[in-house]
Parts: C-alpha cells; sequence; structure tokens
C-alpha cells in the first residue's frame, strides 16, 4: 500500500510546487512509482511538468466532483514512473460547489483510494489557503510535508496551519503527521537564513530535514522549460538538495511504517516533537499554537 503526503502550506509562494515537482520527479527517477496530484487551481505543478493545462480535457475537478475515475484522468509525464492528476482554474469552484455534497472532507481521500496500490507515493501539490481543499488534502494523507521559507516571518501563520492539522487528527484522520518540515529557498549568506533555520529546528526540532533547499535561480527556471530540476539541470545546487531530500523520503515510505517519519528528519540529538508521530499515546498532536514563535522573534 502505497503512502500519501500532503504539501501544505496556506502560505503562498513558499515552495510547495516546487518541492512537489521535484521531489516527484526525483523519486519516479530512482524508481519510486508516485502519482502527483495537482490540487491548486493555479495548476503550476502541471505547467511545472510541461503539460499544458489549457489543453487538458479531464482534471481533479472531474475526479471530485464528478467521481469520474482516476486512471480516466491520470496523464504519464515525460519522466516514466511519474503519473500527474492534472488542475485548472474550474478547480476554484470546487470549494464552494463541495459544500453541500456527503462526505465534504473525504472525497479526496475516496477519490485517491483505487490509486494507493497502484503506487508507492501518492503526492499532493496544496493550495495557498486552508480551506476545503487543503482538509481533503490533510484527510487523504498519511503525512504532510510543510515547506517553509527562509525569511522574516517564515513562521507567521504557522499556528493556523497546525491547527487545522490538530483539527483533522482529532476527527477525521487521527493517523496523519507531520512528515517533515522543508526550509526553502535559504541563502546560507545571510543571518536571516541561519535565524530562521535555528527557529524552525527549536521550535520542530528533529521533524525538520537536514537537508534544507537553497535559492537557485536554475529552480526557477526551469519550471518555463515545464522541467523538473532533475532534466533542467542535473548538476545543479537545486537539483543537488531535492536528490537529497527524495533519498530520505524514500528511505521514509520503503520501511512501511506509518511513524517513520521520526527517523529519517533527524538532524540532532533526535529530540522529539511533541505528539509529533500522531501517537495515540502522545498528548497533544501537534504543537499548541501559543507556543508557536512570534513574528517578532522569527
Ligand atoms: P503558491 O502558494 O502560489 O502555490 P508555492 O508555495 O507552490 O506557491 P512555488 O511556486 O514553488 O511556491 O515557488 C514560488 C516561486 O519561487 C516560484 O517562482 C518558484 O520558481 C520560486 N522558487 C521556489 N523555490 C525556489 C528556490 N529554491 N530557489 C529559487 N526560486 C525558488
Ligand atoms: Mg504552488
Amino acid at each position: 500500500m502505497g503512502r500519501t503526503i500532503a504539501v501544505c502550506n496556506q502560505k503562498g509562494g513558499v515552495g510547495k510546487t516546487t518541492s512537489a515537482v521535484n521531489l516527484a520527479s526525483q523519486l519516479a527517477l530512482d524508481g519510486v512509482r508516485v502519482l502527483l496530484v495537482d490540487l491548486d487551481p493555479q495548476a503550476n505543478a502541471t505547467g511545472g511538468l510541461g503539460i499544458d493545462k489549457r489543453k487538458v480535457e479531464k482534471t481533479i475537478y472531474q475526479a471530485l466532483l464528478d467521481q469520474i475515475p482516476l486512471q480516466a484522468v491520470a496523464l504519464k509525464t515525460q519522466i516514466p514512473n511519474l503519473d500527474l492528476i492534472p488542475s485548472q482554474v474550474s478547480l476554484s469552484g470546487a470549494e464552494v460547489e463541495m459544500i453541500g455534497l456527503p462526505d465534504r472532507e473525504g472525497r479526496l481521500k475516496k477519490t485517491l483510494q483505487s490509486a494507493r496500490s497502484e503506487y508507492d507515493l501518492i503526492l499532493i501539490d496544496g493550495p495557498p489557503s486552508l480551506g476545503l481543499l487543503t482538509v481533503n488534502a490533510l484527510v487523504a494523507s498519511d503525512g504532510v510535508l510543510i515547506p517553509l521559507q527562509c525569511e522574516y516571518y517564515a513562521l507567521e501563520g504557522l499556528s493556523q496551519l497546525l491547527e487545522t492539522i490538530r483539527m483533522v487528527q482529532e476527527g477525521l484522520n487521527p493517523g496523519l503527521i507531520i512528515q517533515g518540515i522543508l526550509l526553502t529557498m535559504a541563502d546560507f549568506r545571510t543571518k536571516l537564513t541561519s535565524d530562521v533555520i535555528e527557529e524552525a529546528r527549536k521550535f520542530f526540532g528533529s521533524k525538520v530535514y537536514d537537508v534544507v533547499i537553497p535559492r537557485s535561480v536554475r529552480l526557477s527556471e526551469a519550471p518555463s522549460r515545464g522541467l523538473p530540476i532533475a532534466l533542467y539541470d542535473p548538476g545543479s545546487i537545486g537539483a543537488q538538495a531535492y536528490r537529497q531530500l527524495a533519498k530520505r523520503i524514500k528511505e521514509a515510505i520503503h520501511v512501511g511504517d506509518a511513524r517513520l517519519g521520526e527517523r529519517d528528519t533527524s538532524v540532532d540529538s533526535g529530540e522529539r516533537t511533541p505528539g509529533s508521530t500522531g501517537d495515540p499515546e502522545s498528548p497533544d498532536p501537534v504543537h499548541s499554537s501559543e507556543s508557536l514563535p512570534t513574528k517578532e522573534s522569527s
């Protein structure tokens, strides 16, 4: 049974799509069978893989709303082992349209059910909001990967995301874990980057990946060519970083243990973030929002 990981952060432009596309592509190149689900009406993951969103006929919208079988929506990509469920701007209407439907939070989970045996990993690229689409992503997933941009205010607004994760854990998906925190767009020459990394590690402990994604022009150019970085410039620092991250994820999903996010994210003493495994014995599924650093301290 494959694992499902949602890439979520309601903040815009933090590297969700870049991470989802490059992680999915690298893992597929490494032989992992991956399904990338573009769950953002902006359809950036679709475009980033070189697929013209204007020409796509069936999208995640039809799978969610009209219950068209996933196999009829999935597209092959230029990378062997990587399939895509594309998106289109029409998905922006889905949140409103789903409100009146039965099991509105569980529709994506149901949609993806058949794919779980066909793929080793389903990766969901979430939209920059905390609405029904993101809730659907969290309900459908085993783990959530949270990209944090290395910039001032990086941790601002995270409390709402953690609160949403907690609500999902308490009700609709008790097994959901924080798979890992991924620091993105790091400029290692600046104090700001080291401050954000330090702050994130202080707060999330071993949940923060030791692999940090550097700021790299090549990473920002690649989507305009419709290519993942692994094909656009495999020798670049961005490609190297996503290769390393893919290694971490691959180790994790191959163990087949829902809690293994713990092991492969350790960077320091292996200190545990309270409740970070979604373990029922754990008192607090995610940190209380009060303990999050304020924007002044981040
Ligand atoms: P949205 O919330 O709009 O979906 P996002 O969180 O998916 O955004 P991306 O689209 O991945 O964020 O990245 C935002 C912008 O930053 C894009 O132009 C992307 O090319 C660029 N970018 C992402 N990661 C890097 C990086 N490591 N180095 C340089 N540019 C990057
Ligand atoms: Mg995006």
